[in-house]
C-alpha cells in the first residue's frame, strides 16, 4: 500500500476569490494559495473575507509551507493574515513573491516570514512533498501550475490559467512538459481553473489588446489619455506604455499599487519602459494633453481609487474634462458593475470621452475558455477531475467538459469549501469536512460574525428604535420614559406622534407587567420589545431592530 495523500479545500470552490487548499502526505501539510475574497454588497462594512482557518491553527505543527501559484490577491492576499498565527516559508516565483510581500510588510511580519523564489521548470522537495513549478499563462507575470509527484501518482494543479500562443512575454503555458509527465507517470488527479469553463471559445490573445489600444491612441491623438487596468496586470501596463511610447507621449502612473508594481516589474525586468518616457504624475500638467498618457488604478470601480476620485473631482493631479479621454481596459468582475457604472457616468458627466469593454476589445480575459480547457484535458488525459477555482455552475460546467473529454463520470468529482479528499490505491473520495465558512475582515481583525452582519442588513434595511425605561422593580412603577428614540424607521422630527403613540403602548405593556407580579429586567425588556414591535409593524408594516434598554433605578 502507498502512503494516502489528503486534499482540504479550504476556499475558492463555490466562490471566486480566497483560494486555499492543503495537501497531506506523511503527515505534513502543504498549502497552495491563501487568497482573499472581496466582499459582496450585501457584506456590509465588510472590507474583505477569508477563509476559515480553524482548522490550520489546529494543525499548525503540521503545516510545512505554502505554495503561492501566482501573485493575485485572491491566491496571496490570505497570507498576512494566516501568518500572524502560523509561521511557515512561502514558495513562488520571485515576482509573485515581489507582489505577496506588500501586504506581508504591511503586517509587519517580513522579517519572521521565510520567501523562497523558485524558477520555471524547477522540480523541488517541500518536505515529503515532490513538487515541480510548470509555467502557465496569465493575466499577471509568472504564474505556475503545479505538480505533485506522491506516492499516489501526479497531482497536476493548473493554477490560474490560460493558452495564449502569442503572449506579451513570450512565456507560454507548458503544455508540452503537462504531456510528457501525462506519458511518463500519468495524471492521477487534474486539479483546473473553472473561471471560464462557462464560456465557449477560446479567450484572445493578450497581444490583441496591444493592437486595439494602438487604434485608440490613433483615433485619440490631440487628447489626453487615461488608462485604467488592474495594477498587477505587468503586460497590459507593458502594451499600455507601448502604445503610448510610440506616439511620442509620456507616461505616469497614479495609484499607490500600480506605482508600487510598475516599480517592481522595471526592477525585475519583467517591465520596459524607457526611463526618458517616465514622467511623475505631479509634473502632469507641465504638459500638453496630448503628449500625456496616464496609467491608472480603479478599473473595477473600487471606491478608494484613482478613477473613482477623478470621476467624483476629488482626484488631487487630474482634473478631468472635455480634452480627456479615459479607457477602462478591463471587464467588470462580478458584483462590480454598478460601481463601475457609476464610474463611467460621472466621467462622462465631466465631458470626458469614455471608451470600456462593452464599446471596444480593450481587455481579454486571463482565465482558459472551453476550448483551452479540451486542449489541456486532450494533453493531460486525467484518470480523475476535480474542479477548482470558481463558483458552482462554473465547477459543474468543468466537470461536465471532462467527462465529454473522456474522464469517465464516477471520476469526476464535484467537491465544495471544507471537503477532504482522499487519495489511495483505491481509488479517489470525499472522506470528511473542516470548518470552512467565511471570516469576515472589518477594519485589522476577523471578529465579524454572521450575527453582527445579520444586524447591520437590519439596520441598512430597515433602521432602529430604542425605548429607554427606568423602573423601579421594587414598587412595580415606571420612573422615567418610555422614551423611544429611531434612526431609519421614521424621520423622527416628523413623527413625534407616532413615536409617543409607541411610548403610550408601552407604558402600557408595562403597567399589566407589573401588574400582581414582580418580573425581572429580563421579563421587562421582553414585553417592551414585543409591545413595540408590535405597534411598528402594525402601524407601518416595518420591521425595524427594536433595541429595548430597561433600567433600574
Ligand atoms: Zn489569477
Ligand atoms: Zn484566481
Amino acid at each position: 500500500m502507498a502512503a494516502p495523500v489528503t486534499i482540504t479545500f479550504l476556499g475558492g470552490l463555490g466562490e471566486i476569490g480566497r483560494n486555499c487548499m492543503v495537501f497531506e502526505c506523511e503527515d505534513k501539510l502543504l498549502l497552495l494559495d491563501c487568497g482573499l475574497m472581496f466582499p459582496e454588497l450585501e457584506m456590509l462594512g465588510i472590507d474583505l473575507v477569508l477563509p476559515d482557518f480553524t482548522w490550520l491553527r489546529e494543525n499548525a505543527h503540521r503545516v510545512i509551507g505554502c505554495i503561492a501559484t501566482h501573485g493575485h490577491e485572491d491566491h496571496v492576499g490570505g497570507l498576512s493574515y494566516l501568518l500572524r498565527d502560523l509561521s511557515f516559508p512561502v514558495y513562488g516565483s520571485a515576482f509573485t513573491l515581489g507582489l505577496a510581500k506588500n501586504r506581508i510588510e504591511e503586517a509587519g511580519l517580513l522579517a519572521q516570514t521565510q520567501l523562497i523564489p523558485v524558477v520555471d521548470g524547477e522540480r523541488r522537495m517541500i518536505g515529503p512533498f515532490d513538487v515541480e513549478f510548470i509555467p502557465v499563462t496569465h493575466s499577471v507575470p509568472h504564474g505556475f501550475a503545479t505538480a505533485f509527484h506522491t506516492p499516489q501518482g501526479v497531482i497536476l494543479h493548473t493554477g490560474d490559467w490560460k493558452l495564449d500562443l502569442t503572449p506579451v512575454d513570450g512565456r507560454l503555458t507548458d503544455l508540452a512538459r503537462m504531456g510528457s509527465i501525462a506519458c511518463d507517470e500519468g495524471i492521477r488527479l487534474l486539479l483546473g481553473d473553472s473561471t471560464n469553463a462557462d464560456s465557449h471559445g477560446h479567450s484572445r490573445s493578450e497581444k490583441s489588446v496591444g493592437g486595439v489600444l494602438y487604434d485608440l491612441f490613433h483615433e485619440h491623438e490631440g487628447r489626453r489619455i487615461v488608462i485604467a487596468c488592474f495594477a498587477s496586470h505587468i503586460h497590459r501596463v507593458q502594451q499600455i506604455s507601448d502604445a503610448a511610447v510610440s506616439f511620442g507621449r509620456k507616461v505616469a502612473t497614479i495609484g499607490m499599487s500600480m506605482k508600487k508594481n510598475v516599480r517592481l516589474a522595471r526592477e525585475m525586468g519583467l517591465l520596459t519602459i524607457p526611463e526618458s518616457a517616465l514622467i511623475d504624475i505631479e509634473k502632469i500638467g507641465d504638459y500638453p494633453d496630448g503628449s500625456v498618457c496616464v496609467i491608472s488604478t480603479g478599473s473595477q470601480g473600487e471606491p478608494m481609487s484613482a478613477l473613482t476620485r477623478m470621476a467624483n473631482r476629488e482626484n488631487r493631479w487630474l482634473e478631468i474634462g472635455a480634452g480627456d479621454t479615459v479607457i477602462l481596459s478591463s471587464h467588470p468582475i462580478p458584483g462590480n458593475e454598478m460601481s463601475v457604472t457609476k464610474v463611467i457616468d460621472g466621467l462622462v458627466r465631466l465631458g470626458a470621452k469614455v471608451v470600456h469593454s462593452g464599446l471596444e476589445d480593450v481587455h481579454a480575459t486571463g482565465h482558459a475558455k472551453q476550448e483551452e480547457i479540451k486542449t489541456l484535458m486532450s494533453v493531460v488525459e486525467p484518470q480523475w477531475f476535480v474542479p477548482v477555482h470558481g463558483e458552482y455552475r462554473h465547477l459543474v460546467h468543468h466537470a461536465e467538459l471532462a467527462q465529454i473529454m473522456g474522464v469517465p463520470e464516477e471520476r469526476t468529482l464535484i467537491c465544495e469549501d471544507g471537503d477532504q479528499l482522499t487519495i489511495d490505491d483505491d481509488g479517489i473520495a470525499i472522506t470528511g469536512q473542516v470548518p470552512a465558512g467565511y471570516l469576515y475582515v472589518d477594519g485589522i481583525v476577523g471578529d465579524v460574525g454572521q450575527g453582527v452582519l445579520r444586524d447591520r442588513r437590519v439596520l441598512a434595511e430597515e433602521g432602529v428604535v430604542v425605548v429607554v425605561v427606568t423602573v423601579a422593580l421594587d414598587t412595580g412603577t415606571i420612573l422615567t420614559g418610555p422614551e423611544v428614540i429611531t434612526r431609519g424607521w421614521v424621520y423622527a422630527p416628523e413623527a413625534e406622534e407616532l413615536l409617543e403613540e409607541c411610548a403610550g403602548v408601552v407604558d402600557d405593556a408595562l403597567k399589566v407587567a407589573f401588574k400582581g407580579t414582580t418580573p425581572d429586567l429580563d421579563a421587562l425588556q421582553r414585553v417592551v420589545r414585543r409591545a413595540a414591535g408590535k405597534f411598528v409593524a402594525d402601524r407601518t408594516k416595518r420591521k425595524p431592530m427594536i433595541v429595548p434598554v430597561v433600567m433600574e433605578a
